[in-house]
């Protein structure tokens, strides 16, 4: 059957563009307010040959006890154990926050593969030099990405299917 290949992260990292932009159609909500995507969303996806599903997560705020931001953390989980492969998805914006050291150990204990993608490098130019950051997660090479702007799309399916 098809690989399944899960986006996690922060609220508000940019997993629901991310996954609309792989997807090619508007199927999950993005927003400012964290917290929007409350459920796991799913698209079959087709990239060069490639056949996977695609499922996108409301994020992971590691140490909230909110009920809502709880409820996103449980879909999470469950879209770690149902996946093949994880792309797990930052912000260039925001650097490394001690948010994402936990997500990312929460990922390590998975044991899945795991893609680590820097979202919102707009501009290399601009946040190329912040991407080098992101090493000190110690899960192997940042992927500059812009799901916004769509770039960076190509390299991080590329790191993704090497999982398949
Ligand atoms: P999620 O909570 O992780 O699903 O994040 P969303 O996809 O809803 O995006 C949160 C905010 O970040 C929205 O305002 C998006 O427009 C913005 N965003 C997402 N991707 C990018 C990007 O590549 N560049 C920039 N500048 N903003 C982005
Ligand atoms: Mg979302």
């Amino acid at each position: 059957s098809k690989p399944v290949v899960a986006i996690i992260g922060r609220p508000n990292v940019g997993k629901s563009t991310l996954f609309n932009a792989i997807a090619g159609e508007p199927i999950s909500i993005v927003k400012d307010t964290p917290g929007v995507t409350r459920d796991r969303i799913y698209a079959d996806c087709t990239w060069l040959n490639m056949n996977f599903t695609l499922i996108d997560t409301g994020g992971i705020e590691p140490d909230s006890s909110d009920i809502i931001l709880s409820q996103m953390r449980e879909q999470a989980e469950i879209a770690i154990e149902t996946a093949d492969v994880i792309v797990f998805i930052t912000d260039v914006r925001q650097g490394l926050v001690d948010s994402d050291s936990k997500v990312c150990d929460m990922l390590r204990k998975s044991r899945k593969p795991v893609v680590l993608a820097v979202n919102k490098v707009d501009s290399m130019a601009k946040f190329g030099n912040d991407v080098y950051e992101f090493y000190n997660l110690g899960i192997g090479e940042p992927i500059p990405v812009s799901a916004a702007s769509r770039l960076g799309i190509g390299d991080l399916l590329e790191a993704v299917a090497s999982h398949f």
